[in-house]
């Protein structure tokens, strides 16, 4: 690595899994830079030493995954998207100083815009499937994009109560017997529980409610397909999969750390596809 060569990781505990540096380094070897992204397994205790040295390190900033999302909060300081979710996944120095943004907000509604442009037109109400740390990310991008009502479905109604007092009025708690009521009503619905992720329990639902306007977008992307979005495709609905959030949510990071603004090209989605395969 000569000195020129401009460096970035994913920190997480365990790391191995991860698709970032597939999707980063095609990036690195597409626009020709001298730059590099690796994966650093970091374990919960070492968290704050490894952060504060990033720039000794060699790094000009890092994403940040599981279970470092919160913690890494105190670690650096957080932008409006960052405070608002909770949570950072990525991590850049400016004028020396640590900051973190949440990716996960842009991604999703990158991801809508690109697969179905104009969808907050057709949205009116949405319904968000999920109350976990995705579920904040979706909820702020929504409310972001002006989406006036978001009807939050969890199992645990503490956690999708917790989310209208995070975000206000535009969050309505409902419990899951209510769901074909706001189905009914809704024009964009979001899945952003782990059901029907390879290895989870599939997530049970009749779609039959929905307008036919509506846009269905699954954050799962293992598999590529879910049970859901085949649900929804079957009925001739418009949809967003979990993939293509993936790839747009990891744009903003490769801007901040390489100064380029990197495109998603069915490509790089070929080659992340590829690799999921079972
Ligand atoms: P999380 O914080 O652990 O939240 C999991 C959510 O799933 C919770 O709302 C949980 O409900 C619900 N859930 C889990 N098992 C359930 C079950 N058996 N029945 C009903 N609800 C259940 O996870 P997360 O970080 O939000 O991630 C959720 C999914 O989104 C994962 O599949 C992840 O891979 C995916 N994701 C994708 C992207 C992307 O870029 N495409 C980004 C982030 C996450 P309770 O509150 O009741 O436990």
């Amino acid at each position: 690595m000569s000195v020129t060569t401009r460096a970035a990781c994913v920190i997480g505990w365990p790391i191995k899994h991860s698709r970032s540096p597939l999707i980063h380094n095609h990036w690195i070897e597409r626009y020709g830079l001298e730059a590099v992204y690796r994966l650093e397994a970091v374990e919960p205790e070492n968290l704050a030493a490894f952060v504060s040295h990033l720039a000794e390190r060699g790094y000009a900033g890092a994403n940040v995954t599981i279970p470092h999302k919160e913690k890494v909060l105190a670690l650096s300081e957080p932008d409006d998207r960052a405070q608002a979710v909770g949570a950072a996944n990525t991590l850049w120095y400016d004028r020396g100083r640590l900051y973190s943004t949440n990716t996960d907000v842009e991604g999703f509604t990158a991801n809508l815009d690109a697969a179905v442009p104009g969808w907050e037109l057709r949205a009116g109400e949405a319904v968000v499937l999920g109350a976990g740390g995705s579920a904040r990310a979706v909820v702020y991008g929504l409310i972001e994009r002006d989406i006036r009502k978001i009807c939050v479905v969890n199992r645990t109604p503490e956690r999708s109560e917790a989310l209208r007092a995070r975000f206000g009025p535009a969050v309505e708690p409902v419990n899951w017997a209510a769901l074909p009521h706001v189905l009914a009503r809704a024009g964009l619905l979001v899945n952003c529980t782990s059901l029907g992720m390879t290895g989870q329990p599939s997530l049970e639902i009749d779609l039959g409610p929905l307008p036919t306007h509506a846009v269905v977008a699954d954050l799962v992307y293992a598999p590529l397909e879910t049970g859901l979005l085949a649900a929804a495709r079957a009925r001739g609905l418009a949809t967003a999969d979990g993939l293509g959030m993936l790839l747009h949510q990891a744009v903003r990071g490769f801007q901040l750390w390489f100064g380029l603004r990197p495109e998603v090209t069915a490509e790089l989605r070929a080659i992340v596809e590829a690799d999921l395969a079972p």
